[in-house]
């Protein structure tokens, strides 16, 4: 049976549509399926619709958030909640085109664990927004030490990769660098990202950042290099002007350079605060990671 795991926030627009276009096209194929639905604590009638949609075709199902936990914490509902022997996650908004769906089921037949949806195209953009996704995919590439340029969501795994991908302890988990880390018998399939059909982007340019600045602490300590590089640096500074201060207090005319203890207090302070902002943003991290507070909480299902 093949899971299609739907994460969903204020979508109330989307989940009958999405439904029945997935439900007609996997029984077109005649596929064996179940949709599951995984309302991110809505504040519209998401829920509502879910129900109705649970209502009219046997294979939906449904979880409900207690507050919004976010994208991530969804697909992990979602992949939890699954029973079929292959996995796949898409987004609610019909942006992950359900005919790549029935590619990726096919390849799976074929033998392939993890199959991948690659955007060929991205869409609509901003050129900020895409330079700025750019830098992010190639740290994150760079930290995976996989490409993730054109990497998405959309995704089919099998039960295998499922329960490695459940095994993870980690609460910060970030879904589209865990896929490709895990290993298994990997491959491909392209697809063009569609417009959405209704409703609204559900990223603010904050949340993005945060989500970013969050997913790199989580795959990669390059940040605190960071700190040790300025370190460097400011030492190498320190040994020249050390020197220059020396010959200076030897050769007579020590008084002068009051320029320069201004600047040194300046420069040494903030690389100081920044390095601790970057220690105390792992601190803050190690903290989350030891309190074990679940991913999510379940209010309802159905
Ligand atoms: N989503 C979610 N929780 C959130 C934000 C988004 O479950 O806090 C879902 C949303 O309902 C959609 C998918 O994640 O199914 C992708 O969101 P969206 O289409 O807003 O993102 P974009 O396509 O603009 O990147
Ligand atoms: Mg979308």
């Amino acid at each position: 049976m093949l899971s299609v795991v739907i994460p969903s926030y204020n979508e109330e627009q989307m989940i009958l549509r999405t439904a029945g276009v997935l439900e007609s096209l996997l029984s077109d194929e005649h596929i064996l399926h179940e949709l599951i639905f995984i309302d991110d604590g809505s504040k519209d009638g998401t829920w509502r619709q879910i129900c109705e949609a649970h209502e009219k075709y046997e294979s939906v199902r449904g979880v409900h958030f207690s507050r919004n936990f976010g994208k991530e914490a969804a697909i992990f509902a979602g992949l939890s909640e699954a029973k079929g022997s292959c996995v796949a996650v898409m987004d609610c908004d019909l942006q992950h085109p359900p005919q790549t769906l029935i590619e990726m089921y096919r390849k799976w037949e074929d033998g392939y664990e993890v199959v991948e949806g690659i955007k060929r195209t991205r869409g609509k953009e901003s050129a900020a927004r895409r330079t700025a996704t750019g830098i992010f995919y190639r740290i994150m590439s760079k930290a995976v030490k996989i490409d993730m340029s054109h990497a998405s969501d959309f995704k089919l795994l099998d039960r295998k990769a499922v329960d490695s991908i459940l095994e993870m302890p980690e609460r910060n988990a970030f879904f589209r660098a865990m896929s490709s880390w895990i290993g298994f018998r990997q491959t491909q399939v392209e697809f063009d990202v569609q417009e959405r059909e209704a409703g609204e982007s559900k990223w603010s340019t904050r949340k993005l950042i945060a989500y970013a600045i969050s997913d790199i602490v989580g795959y990669s300590t390059a940040p605190m290099q960071i700190v040790t590089g300025a370190g460097i640096v400011v030492f190498l500074l320190a040994v020249v002007l050390g020197i220059q201060t020396l010959v200076r207090y030897c050769s007579g005319h020590a008084v002068e350079g009051f320029t320069t203890v201004i600047l040194l207090i300046l420069l040494i302070g903030s690389v100081v605060m920044f390095s601790l902002g970057v220690i105390g943003y792992y601190i803050a991290r190690i903290y989350e990671e030891v309190k074990g507070r679940p991913k999510y909480i379940i209010s309802k299902r159905i």
